[in-house]
């Protein structure tokens, strides 16, 4: 090669990698509005499956003009939603954040993830539908910084069909989060928020009593794509009555789509159903950002996708195709397990308080209140589980890190441990094999393991300082929050232990 040519070569090099570094934002600049997007359930493949199908407005908006991390894993157990969505938007996980399931057990009290007896429903009758908050979260999410960096002038809204998915990723200093009361077919919020619903939100509402095919799916909306049109209606209408990317500071709106999730536990990965859910929320996306460039303008908001789980497949399909699959029921094992234990510690009632997510809940009052020893009681129902079938690990939480476990294992267990809320013991089912509960569709399917299935998600960045490009190597759904903060100069949430990825 003449030098000349190579003089010419290293000159074009350098002036890519300049304008790439020059792509990112400086001090001062900032967007008009961050729009956060969560599909309940997508699997990362689920982009390369339906990419042909896809229409060039919704998701490949954000794969062929945007940057896609293409392998962007969930670094914590379990991978269910509430979880997901806190994750996202905190950049931490359980152990942290305190959201440690969509049910977990604080101070061996059942709880919902976001029940909260203090408020009241606002926006319908339905008194228990709106008893929710964001107080059992313990820390910030992008929005609260966002709040908080601008001295609460930033406007932040949830919206979404379930209410732990509208919640958690606006925050607890978030202005509102609207959810579905299913019952009534209308949008809700409560009073931690505030006393009453906008008139942009009672407008919604009334356009939704008109709604024919919403009134005869009733409760059942979620089984149907409607739920992505309706969404889809709120996240516009919140953008139009809020005047979102219209002030002064950054406004940032949550949107979740969770009905693929109901969707996906009913007909499993694979079929009509699920092919109909996915293109119908392309269609919805693509809605969505022509709102936003007619609203905010294109190149003057940011938009990141990601999902808060992924999903197995239906374990009967596996097997019809010779793949190693199969059920683990939980429920099945326990009444085993209980006679187990009484036998060897004459026990007469119960000691486990309940199995959620792959993880045993001791009643510590009640091995207390019999005078029982906690660690033999512990010792006792490992040892039962682990002679159980189709279990790869048994671990003690309070062990985990000095367990004979994969360090993949090790990890994950101990960023989705919290000691007041967590659990007592973690079990791995073998791959392919997922909790089968009563509630289960036979030809539906589940999440909440460490595999691939359920913790390989999609990240898609798209809009403002955001060129085109994709990266191939592990980050994390903790990433997500600290990428936000650093192109908008605010600090990370309090609990942040992610890394901000660039788009090189
Ligand atoms: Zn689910």
């Amino acid at each position: 090669m003449s030098k000349r040519l190579f003089f010419v070569i290293w000159m074009v090099g350098m002036a890519m990698a300049i304008s790439a570094g020059n792509n990112r934002p400086s001090f001062g600049e900032k967007p008009k509005l961050v729009v956060g997007i969560v599909v309940d359930q997508m699997r990362w493949d689920y982009l390369s499956i339906y990419y042909n199908r896809f229409t060039r407005d919704g998701f490949r908006r954000m794969i062929d003009e945007g940057y896609s991390f293409d392998n962007c894993l969930i670094n914590y157990l379990p991978t269910v939603t509430a979880i997901g969505h806190t994750s996202a938007y905190t950049g931490t996980t359980p152990a942290f954040h305190g959201i440690c399931g969509n049910t977990f057990f604080v101070d061996g009290k059942r709880t919902y993830c976001c029940s909260d007896s203090t408020v009241q429903t606002v926006g319908t009758d339905n008194k228990n539908v709106g008893k929710m908050s964001p107080r059992n979260l313990l820390a910030t999410t992008i929005g609260d910084q966002l709040r908080l960096h601008t001295g609460f002038r930033s406007k932040v809204i949830g919206v979404s069909y379930k209410d732990r998915a509208a919640i958690f990723p606006a925050g607890r200093a978030a202005n509102a989060a609207y959810w579905m009361d299913l019952k009534n077919g209308q949008f809700v919020t409560s009073s931690y928020y505030m006393k009453d619903l906008p008139q942009w939100v009672r407008d919604v509402n009334k356009q939704m009593a008109k709604n024919e095919q919403l009134k005869k799916l009733g409760v059942n909306v979620g089984l149907s794509p409607l739920t992505g049109v309706l969404i889809t209606d709120m996240a516009i209408a919140a953008i139009q009555g809020e005047k979102m990317g219209q002030g002064e500071e950054t406004d940032m709106l949550c949107v979740s789509y969770s009905h693929t999730d109901v969707i996906g536990h009913k007909w499993s990965t694979r079929g009509e159903h699920t092919d109909e859910a996915y293109l119908e929320i392309d269609k919805e996306l693509a809605r969505l950002f022509d709102a936003l460039d007619a609203q905010v303008g294109k190149g003057n908001y940011i938009a990141f996708l990601t999902a808060d789980h992924g999903a197995a497949h239906n374990s009967q399909f596996m097997e019809d195709h010779r793949l190693n699959a199969g059920k683990w029921s939980s429920e099945r094992l326990r009444k085993d397990l209980d006679a187990y234990v009484a036998s060897k510690l004459g026990n007469t009632k119960s000691l486990i308080l309940g199995i959620l997510d792959y993880r045993f809940f001791l009643d510590k009052t009640e091995i207390r209140q019999q005078g029982l020893d906690y660690q033999r009681v512990k010792e006792i129902i490992i040892d039962y589980l682990q002679q159980s079938p189709n279990l790869s690990f048994v671990v003690d939480c309070e062990k985990i890190a000095t367990s004979a476990i994969p360090p993949v294992l090790r990890d994950r267990m101990l960023l989705g441990y919290s000691y007041h809320r967590g659990g007592e013991i973690f079990v791995v089912p073998d791959p392919g094999y997922y909790e089968y509960g009563s509630w289960s569709s036979p030809v539906g399917t589940t999440h909440g393991e460490w595999n691939p299935y359920d913790a390989h998600i999609p990240l898609l960045f798209y809009g403002w300082h955001v060129p085109h490009g994709s990266y191939a190597q592990e980050v994390h759904i903790t990433d997500i929050a600290p990428t936000v903060c650093s192109l908008l100069h605010i600090q990370q949430p309090n609990a942040c232990i992610g890394n901000p990825l660039t788009f090189d």
